[in-house]
């Protein structure tokens, strides 16, 4: 789950890393409420989950007296075709020098890596493609407590001895946070000392539950839906919804669809012993996702049975068309009470897949 900006900097702020003075508003009137405390110049950073916000027009500048403004016009935007809808307003650091700073889980080496870079700031993608140099790396053993001097040298050269510091605060905050990223760019230098000018962390969804997070935000409602229901769930991009029992059967479905040359919308993998209900649950669930023009249903019944999942899709009604290939235990009757209802029920999952793909063509 990702955080946005300023969740983002609560968070390193309690590991001891500055943040500039700020204040959250959700109008432009609130604004005014906060102007006195907050210096004479001001940015305004639009708080979206958008990459690259400076270059799309999501942070304005401003002086205290156009700050309400300023804001209006920062909450009349869209960035990237997302909707302002919260504004961070921080004092206005001057800057001296912008750093590049990011911490990630490095999935290869399964240990940490930590990146850094003496020209930070909105262009170090730039910078890292051309001169692959400037951004320098160190990998760290998760098990360490905290980053070992020799490899913060090496990391940051001739920066200011601060920057250290930051660098480890932001190690414990990626440990301790379960997070999958932890970035600051730019990490700046002011007469004051060193401030994380911008901040992003991505919480790793499967540690939410150990995080106290109940809701992960970032799923749709049908994948909230799914979780809550102890489904599998995946969302794609394509027009054939896919439920399947098992996740290699599941899988294996899609890999058909995919050889067959159909694009899945998405794939619902039930799980052992589904009876009439949860199948049910699933069909709507999977139907539900704009989109999906024909769903395939591959199931094997063990201890499913396939009368219980053939009376779960009639129960479901959904208006696309359901192809299903059901197989095993109470086969005969499953086919039976389908066939009734005029689904179109096929022996093998090649021939269920064909057609599907066929009524999306
Ligand atoms: P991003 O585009 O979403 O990465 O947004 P950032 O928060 O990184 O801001 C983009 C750029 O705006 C930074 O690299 C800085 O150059 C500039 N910026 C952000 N905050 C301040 C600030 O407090 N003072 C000054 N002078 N510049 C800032
Ligand atoms: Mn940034």
């Amino acid at each position: 789950m990702k955080l946005l900006e300023y969740e983002a900097k609560n968070i390193f702020e309690n590991y001891g890393i500055r943040v500039p003075e700020g204040v959250v508003i959700n109008n432009p009137d609130e604004m005014m409420i906060h102007l006195p405390g907050l210096g004479p110049d001001v940015v305004l950073k639009a708080q979206i989950d958008v990459g690259g916000r400076g270059k799309a027009g999501g942070i304005l500048m401003s002086d205290a007296a156009n700050a309400p403004n300023t804001a209006r016009e920062l909450f009349s935007r869209t960035i990237k075709g997302v909707p302002v809808a919260k504004i961070l307003v921080e004092e206005r650091l001057p800057i001296e020098h912008e750093y590049y700073l990011s911490i990630t889980l490095d999935r290869s080496s399964k240990q940490i890596m930590i990146l850094f870079a003496e020209t930070g700031g909105v262009e170090i993608e730039e910078t890292a493609q051309k001169d692959p140099e400037a951004v320098r790396r160190a990998i760290v053993n998760p098990l360490l407590a905290d980053v070992p001097q020799f490899l913060l040298r090496s990391l940051t050269g001739s920066a200011p001895k601060e920057i250290s510091t930051v660098i480890n605060q932001l190690y414990h905050v990626l440990v301790e946070k379960d997070a999958l990223l932890a970035e600051i760019n730019p990490l700046v230098t002011t007469k004051q000392g060193v401030y994380a000018a911008d901040a992003k962390l991505i919480l790793d969804d499967n540690a939410l539950g150990r995080q106290g997070i109940t809701v992960n935000r970032d799923l749709t409602e049908r994948e909230k839906e799914a979780e809550l229901h102890g489904f599998s769930y995946v969302e794609l991009a394509g027009s054939i919804g896919v439920i399947g029992n098992g996740a290699g059967l599941t899988m294996a479905t899609l890999d058909l669809i995919g050889q067959l040359g159909g694009h899945a919308a998405n794939f619902l993998d039930v799980g052992g012993g589904a009876g009439r209900e949860r199948v049910c649950r699933a069909v709507r669930l999977v139907a539900g996702m704009p989109g999906v023009s024909v769903i395939v249903v591959n199931l094997l019944g063990g201890i499913t049975r396939c009368d219980e999942v053939a009376r779960g899709i009639v129960d479901a009604g959904v208006d696309q068309q359901v192809i299903v290939r059901l197989a095993g235990t109470n086969e005969t009757e499953g086919k039976r009470i389908l066939e009734e209802k005029g689904y179109l029920m096929l022996d093998t999952m090649e021939e269920a897949v064909q057609a599907a793909v066929e009524a999306t063509e």
